[in-house]
């Protein structure tokens, strides 16, 4: 496997930079790439993570991975790319550092454009289209906690829709979401494609181990799946719940200290009051945050009590079905 001018032989784990461009001051903007070369041919399967800088779950894991793995014990070829957006890893923000701009809010990007347009430009024409599988790891930053993931049932091709399925599935997740409000964030490079979202915040202090273990675990098991290793999945639960992700909670135009009233797995009626947001100095009632729809509050959100007007809050979604993961995949382990 080559990749702009990084190659790997068989047996062997190689680590380079792709350059997309530069900027204004010149300085190279990178695209960190670390390539594992089975020692046999099989499935390219791309993992990227820390799209969004902040979200570093999938970065600690892929590190971990490229420690423990053996590449003579993989079929196909894995690429692993830690940090997809350096600058925004390197200053803990979500957006570029240079431009101030969400990598996953310009498309698939421009050639000739601005840092953050030609780092989407180089990922989606350059280095994904490579690989016949892609796993786009994303997690809470320090103050949000998030645990599912997500694949597009609706994607044109019905077979592409039903491998990724499969492979949410086998990533191991128990909540699954198969449809979101983020229509504008969407990108299909027309492969299979799921999207783990995974742990974060300040659970991270009680269950980082974890999180890392069971995002190592996801990538793992999808290569099982793919039949790039040998092995059993290693799941959290036995079975997957598939949820209709479809309507963000945000808040108003109140910042403020919050009070979550409604919690993570309850159900809400629409109108129903949320949370309550308070004047953080005199401690009156400000406002109330009432749900935009009824659903279930899905395994996603802030967990911090300051926050923001207009902030993202939370998810809501309706139960779409249970799943017995192993028995959708034809594999005999639990
Ligand atoms: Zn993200």
């Amino acid at each position: 496997m080559e990749i702009a001018g990084i190659t790997a032989r068989r047996g062997e784990t190689v680590f380079g930079y792709v350059n997309v461009g530069y900027t204004m001051g010149r300085l190279p903007i990178d695209i960190p790439i670390n390539i594992l070369q089975g020692h046999e041919d099989g499935p390219t399967l791309m993992v990227t993570a820390a799209v969004h800088g902040n979200e570093v779950i999938g970065s600690i894991s892929i590190n971990k991975l490229v420690r423990e793995l053996d590449p003579n014990d993989i079929r196909g070829t894995l690429v692993l790319v830690p940090v997809v957006n350096t600058s925004a890893f390197e200053f803990d923000r979500r957006d570029t550092e240079w431009d101030s701009t969400i990598l996953n809010r310009v498309g698939k990007g421009k050639k000739e454009g601005t840092p953050t347009e030609m780092l989407a430009y180089r990922l989606y024409h350059d280095i994904l289209p490579l690989g016949d599988f892609w796993i786009d790891i994303h997690s809470g930053d320090a103050g949000s906690y998030v645990y599912y993931t997500i694949y597009d049932c609706d994607v044109p091709d019905a077979d592409q829709a039903q491998t990724s399925r499969e492979m949410a599935l086998a990533f191991g997740l128990e909540q699954i979401t198969a449809k979101t409000p983020w229509k504008d964030a969407k990108i299909d490079l027309g492969i299979p494609t799921i999207v783990p979202e995974i742990g974060g915040g300040s659970d991270f202090l009680q269950n980082g181990e974890q999180q890392i273990e069971t995002c190592c675990n996801g990538i793992t098991n999808v290569m099982k799946y793919l039949g790039m290793m040998e092995g059993d999945l290693v799941l959290e639960s036995p079975t997957a719940t598939i949820w209709d992700g479809h309507s963000e909670i945000v808040n108003g135009h109140h910042g403020g200290i919050m009070e979550i009233i409604k919690k993570r797995g309850e159900t809400i009626e629409k109108g129903e009051v949320f949370g309550k947001i308070y004047h953080p100095y005199s401690g009156e009632l400000l406002a109330t945050i009432d749900a935009p729809a009824s659903g279930t509050m899905l395994n996603s959100g802030v967990l911090w009590p300051i926050v923001y007007p207009n902030q993202w809050l939370s998810l809501l979604g309706d139960k779409m079905e249970d799943v017995n993961i192993c028995e959708e995949l034809n594999r005999d382990n639990a």
